[in-house]
């Protein structure tokens, strides 16, 4: 066993210890006996969409801003590995997709889900892939509420120096055009794709997936991302 395996196992062991010394608390406000409870849910203000270029409606949609509890919750999830927080999560990112209206075409086309990729370091610091992880339980959210959607992991980020992988076609396409996140899986692709996110700070990481995805034909519907970054002085309406 590897170090970070060792640190892995650590890790589950204390989690496990904890799960049964201790009832867990809300992730946002340590309330006791819930995962997230409603006041911090609502904690970012609610759902906002915002423009995203590359994407079919031009907009990208946040659960909300990326402060106060929410942004506790979004943290102690993605690095401190409450993954019990996938759950509602994925229940806030479907309330906000369908409460957006960008989805109220009749009938739905039937949409993949794309996770935004991590880089293989941050996968293995944290011993998983959060958006992955998150983006199924999305995808079972949206189909318990009628949605025809399934997931596809078509991102992954290469890194910006060393050997070229010999890829052909709209792949090498979409590889010459970003040279940080390229498309992952051989095609047939689907035709159209919701990303995925967590934090959308300046947008730069949600451009280059939309442009990789774009590059191999894929239509991206829109960005669900879970919290926005609001700049010094910005409005949540903005
Ligand atoms: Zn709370």
């Amino acid at each position: 066993m590897g170090w970070h395996g060792f640190a892995r196992m650590l890790t589950e062991v204390a989690g496990s210890l904890r799960d049964v010394l201790l009832p867990r608390g809300c992730a946002g406000c340590d309330m006791p006996d819930a995962v997230l409870c409603d006041d911090c849910r609502a904690s970012g203000g609610g759902f906002t969409s915002f423009a995203m270029p590359g994407t079919v409606s031009g907009r990208a949609i946040a659960c909300g801003a990326y402060r106060g509890p929410l942004r506790r919750a979004i943290l102690r999830w993605k690095d401190h590995g409450d993954e019990e927080c996938d759950g509602p999560f994925a229940d806030m990112m479907a309330d906000a997709l369908l409460s957006s209206g960008l989805l109220a075409s009749d009938p739905m086309p039937v949409t993949t889900l794309v996770p935004a990729p991590s880089s293989p370091r941050s996968m293995r610091e944290r011993g998983r892939w959060h958006m992955r992880n998150v983006t199924n339980s999305l995808a079972r959210s949206l189909r318990r509420r009628g949605m025809d959607v399934d997931t596809a992991a078509l991102l992954r980020t290469t890194k910006t120096s060393g050997k070229s992988v010999q890829m052909h076609g709209a792949a090498q396409r979409s590889r010459r055009l970003q040279g940080h996140i390229v498309i992952a899986a051989r095609p047939p692709y689907p035709r159209n794709v919701i990303l995925v996110d967590d934090i959308v700070t300046t947008g730069t990481t949600a451009r280059q997936c939309a442009q990789a995805l774009n590059a191999a034909g894929i239509h991206v519907t829109t960005v669900i991302c879970l919290a926005r970054t609001l700049r010094t002085g910005e409005n949540i309406d903005d």
